[in-house]
């Protein structure tokens, strides 16, 4: 089968790391990487719009499979020119195969060597989806990067379970490859294997010898503490290509992306800057931001001095607090968009490092700034 040759370019080994600058190469342009991908579940990233997105500096968004199946069904968005078309985004794709969402979204999900079977968390339908669906599916979308489907675990769950899952997944793997027929979408294997170090390096080592324009590390971001998240990255990165794009699915804060880039991880994606957005935490150069706090009431300062966002260009703290306070749909715009500037320009700014070989200055200046001021109160902040 016909493959995309050079989907990654590494332009930068960092000199005393294991971070590169490099670029995806897709069917919709060119990706600058190390990069956050902001995620757009159901065809959009919350309250934003394509145009906002392309003010922003975002090269790549992301898409769910299984949300897009359900409703309002990847049949129709093919029948309508495709995911990009539909959602009226030029540039680059990437869909999740639904797998982690069947796992914890679906209810009564029943899994067996050929796939799940599931109910729909929408309106309980059953349905079924199998390595070659999930690939139909994200086909059907037309994404430029598309993943293998895997099985998700619950944290935490047994050696045996975990092992046992992990030959199911490798088993889905080789199955999603033969199942692929477009040659302009690249293909990323998942890694799997729970927080057991010799489970992660044989899934790591199948998932090479299958073969996959991209490696994913998946089933993290579920309730481990930070350590245990990093020695799964420091176990599997070295098992992986040097040539090959290094995915971590899920993570995260500010600081794991400073720290998983050290660790040679290239693509993240995660609902955070836009969730927490939503719910008044605001990530800033100097730590968090609770807007609903009473303090911010007469706070005429922008909420982040530093930040050349349009929201801390143009508005002030007392301002945020209020339109937040009086739940109006502004603040979840505003918000959104200082937090993907944030995120979007850190990564920005951790590409500049890499390509002068400072990125542990980098990192050094990253948290000295952000001890300036003490961590505010999270207290609150989810409903
Ligand atoms: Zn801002």
């Amino acid at each position: 089968m016909p493959r995309e040759l050079n989907h990654f370019t590494v332009f930068h080994q960092e000199a005393k790391t294991r971070a590169r600058a490099g670029r995806l190469s897709t069917a919709h342009g060119f990706v600058q990487t190390p990069v956050f991908i902001p995620v757009g579940t159901v065809g959009t990233v919350k309250t934003l719009s394509p145009k906002d997105l392309k003010e922003l500096g975002v090269e790549i968004i992301l898409g769910n499979a299984y949300h897009l199946y359900l409703r309002p069904g990847h049949q129709v968005i093919a029948d309508l020119g495709g995911l990009h078309r539909f959602v009226s985004w030029d540039r680059p794709i990437l869909t999740d195969s639904g797998g982690y969402q069947v796992f914890s979204l679906a209810g009564l999900c029943k899994v067996n060597d050929e796939g799940v079977t599931f109910q729909s968390h929408l309106d309980g339908s059953f349905h079924t989806l199998s390595p070659e669906t999930a690939i139909g599916i994200q086909e059907a979308l037309g994404a430029d990067v598309i993943m293998a489907f895997d099985e998700c675990l619950p944290y935490p769950s047994s050696y045996d379970a975990t092992r046992q899952s992990l030959r199911r997944t490798l088993d889905w793997a080789l199955r999603c490859k033969e199942a692929r027929r477009r040659p302009d979408q690249a293909l990323y294997g998942i890694i799997q294997g729970g927080f057991y170090p010799d489970l992660r390096e044989e899934s790591a080592k199948a998932m090479v010898e299958i073969g996959f324009d991209g490696y994913a590390i998946g089933g993290l971001s579920v309730g481990e503490t930070k350590e245990m998240m990093l020695e799964v990255v420091e176990k599997v990165v070295p098992l992986l290509p040097r040539e090959k794009p290094v995915y971590l699915m899920g993570v995260g804060l500010p600081e794991d992306l400073v720290e998983c880039v050290i660790r040679g991880v290239d693509l993240f994606d995660c609902v955070m800057p836009t969730r927490h957005a939503r719910s008044g935490w605001l990530f800033t150069s100097f730590g968090r931001v609770i807007i609903k706090n009473a303090q911010y009431t007469k706070d005429e300062s922008p909420l982040d001095p530093a930040c050349t966002c349009y929201t801390c260009q143009n508005f002030s703290r007392a301002y945020l607090r209020h339109l937040f306070m009086a739940q109006e749909t502004l603040a979840l715009r505003l918000n959104t968009i200082h937090n993907l500037h944030y995120y979007l320009r850190l990564m920005e700014r951790i590409r500049e490092a890499i390509k002068e070989d400072r990125l542990f200055q980098f990192r050094k200046e990253f948290y000295e700034t952000r001890n300036q001021m003490p961590d505010l109160s999270t207290k609150g902040v989810y409903e």
